[in-house]
């Protein structure tokens, strides 16, 4: 149920239906738009009463939100969900750029990236401290340790940084040290670190699952909303299929649909989304155009002897070029590269 107020409703009577919300036990989430402020309400198993909200003052109407997931929708939220991290801009106006290794090797390896991107103009860094892994004996990532070199890289750049989280032990110490909470795809369905992640105040980079619908992506982003944390991004790194000319399948048809369901924005991860760097450029100008938010991409100083995923991995010559085409395409799109 979405309680939309009138567009002069007052502080006090948004707090009166806040209150007559959590008294029907349910959870009410302020929803302040450009022109009247909106309530989301969940926790319900049921429908909703909504006579008892609607003859409260200032209430405009009671909607009645039929999709499954709620906060995520866009029959609860109809403009795009635009924030900021660190000193870039996710919106839709914005194609958000950010790169990295796939996972943090040593310090020297990370701080030579971060300034080569900064100097290029990306803002934003990717690398995994702590790395699922399909073979338990390959690098497991340096853990704990990396998130105090991603501090210092911090501090030293100025760049804001993408990590996994892959368990709830961690969580505390990953949103402390960087600026943006990665769910890895084989986690886009465990639904503690959901939760948990839901009580961060961290914008969440929610992968998709390797086999997740749609509609079951939307409800991971869901749980994560439930908890009150509304910066979401939903990543598209590829599906399961047949093929065999590339790792997984980079589902871009999935951008519009995801569109027009939620005001999520949507970033796409060509290097695991092809598996393959040759692909990886013309991946990346396909998502812009398909009308992605944003790109999460591997890149390495030496990909050769990258400790993971350096098959998929760019060079910094690679990227720059790639960065070069992107920019060409993304005025006549209507985006500015973030
Ligand atoms: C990654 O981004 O390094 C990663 C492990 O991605 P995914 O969860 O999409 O496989
Ligand atoms: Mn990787």
């Amino acid at each position: 149920m979405l309680v939309v107020m009138q567009a002069g409703a007052s502080p006090e009577q948004i707090s009166r239906v806040l209150d007559s919300i959590r008294a029907l036990e349910l959870t009410p989430h302020p929803l302040p738009g450009a022109t009247r402020t909106a309530i989301g309400i969940t926790g319900n198993t049921g429908a909703v009463d909504s006579r008892l909200l609607e003859v409260l003052p200032g209430v405009k109407e009671c909607i009645r939100v039929t999709k499954p997931y709620k906060l995520a929708s866009r029959e609860m939220h109809s403009a795009d969900t635009a924030f900021d991290i660190a000193s870039t801009k996710v919106n839709s106006k914005t194609f958000t750029m950010v790169a990295g290794p796939c996972s943090l090797e040593n310090e020297a390896m990370i701080m030579k990236t971060a300034e080569f991107l900064m100097e290029n103009g990306v803002k934003l860094m990717r690398a995994g401290a702590f790395k699922p892994r399909t073979s338990p004996y390959a690098f497991q990532g340096m853990g704990l340790e990396g998130l105090e070199i991603f501090k210092r890289v911090k501090k030293r750049t100025g760049i804001g940084i993408v990590t996994e989280l892959m368990d709830t032990e961690h969580a505390a110490a990953v949103e402390d040290a960087v600026d943006v909470i990665q769910i890895g795809t084989r986690n886009m369905q465990n639904f503690s670190l959901l939760k948990r992640v839901g009580l961060t105040r961290k914008p969440v980079l929610l992968k998709r699952g390797m086999s997740a619908t749609l509609e079951e992506w939307l409800m991971a982003a869901e749980y994560v909303m439930a908890g009150g944390n509304y910066q979401v991004i939903l990543c598209e790194r590829g599906v399961r299929t047949f093929s065999d000319h590339s790792r997984n399948t980079l589902d871009l048809s999935v951008i519009p649909p995801a569109k027009i369901l939620s005001h999520l924005p949507i970033f796409v991860d060509p290097s695991h989304g092809t598996g393959k760097r040759a692909f990886v450029p013309p991946m990346s100008l396909a998502a812009l155009a398909a009308g992605a938010d944003g790109l999460l991409v591997e890149i390495h100083p030496d990909p050769d002897r990258a400790m993971s995923d350096g098959a998929q991995s760019l060079d910094f010559p690679n990227f720059q070029k790639m960065l070069g085409s992107l920019r060409q395409i993304a005025e006549p799109l209507g985006r500015q590269m973030g």
